[in-house]
């Protein structure tokens, strides 16, 4: 089986206290091969990229998560756009909008609207975080054109197929977690199952959606069920459409 990619996964988080690294060699023999770890505050973009570094399977998205918005400014700009020129830097993130969460959706707007301009001088695409602000965060996407110019992930999908539908339109790809284990879960799966092959992506979300590296053979397990495919097919698709979008990570 090919190794599976876990497009978003916070190895660095702080309520793992640094022990992130230490849940890699089992999710390796679990056949998860690599990581991609978001940023969520700029004072851990350093340590981020220290971890790429020390790691030859983990790759780094940086960006200011919406809830870290006020922290946007000059400086964090000029660091982000240096971060972005590095070589294990495959994306800008997580960044969007949070109407549950953080600043005023102005603000988050703002941080937002300054990173899609340094994705789109980078050339990179993005991780995507929206709640309770979807619509708006759509039309901002629209407006930039980021999904035909830069593509990217919505991440923790959770929404109705329609709205998969138009993201995958626009040029997005899904982010399929661990809510798709939910035993109520309905919207998921029945996206999972009718979206374009190419639009799946697999992603943990740990350690908020998940508290081990190995959900993502689980959340993979689920899609092979959903859509009759082999374990290795679904591995060998979602990590082609990995590939595929996170071109760095070649
Ligand atoms: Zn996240």
């Amino acid at each position: 089986m090919v190794p599976l990619i876990d497009t978003h996964i916070h190895l660095d988080a702080l309520e793992l206290a640094g022990t992130g690294v230490a849940l890699l060699p089992q999710a390796q023999q679990n056949g998860i091969g690599k990581f991609i770890v978001p940023g969520v505050r700029s004072s851990g973009w350093h340590g981020l990229l220290a971890l790429t570094r020390q790691q030859p399977e983990i790759f780094a998205a940086p960006g200011l998560h919406p809830a870290y918005a006020e922290q946007w400014s000059a400086k964090v700009a000029q660091q982000l756009q240096e971060f972005s020129r590095q070589p294990k830097v495959v994306a800008i993130g997580e960044i969007g909008l949070d109407g549950a969460a953080g600043p005023p959706l102005e603000q988050q707007e703002t941080a937002l609207r300054g990173q899609l301009q340094l994705a789109l001088e980078a050339g990179l695409p993005v991780l995507l975080h929206g709640r309770k602000a979807t619509g708006r965060l759509l039309d901002i996407l629209r407006e930039l054109e980021i999904g035909q110019q830069l593509g990217g992930v919505w991440h923790g999908f959770s929404g109705s197929l329609p709205v998969a539908e138009q993201l995958v339109l626009l040029g997005f790809h899904i982010g399929v977690g661990p809510i798709l284990l939910r035993k109520n879960a309905r919207k998921l799966p029945q996206a999972v199952i009718e979206l374009p092959a190419e639009a799946l992506l697999l992603e943990t979300d740990l350690p908020d959606m998940a508290e081990t590296p190995e959900t993502l053979v689980a959340v993979a397990q689920k899609v092979a069920e959903l859509r009759g495919w082999s374990l290795a097919e679904v591995a060998r698709i979602t990590t082609e459409n990995a590939y595929r979008l996170f071109k760095k990570m070649n």
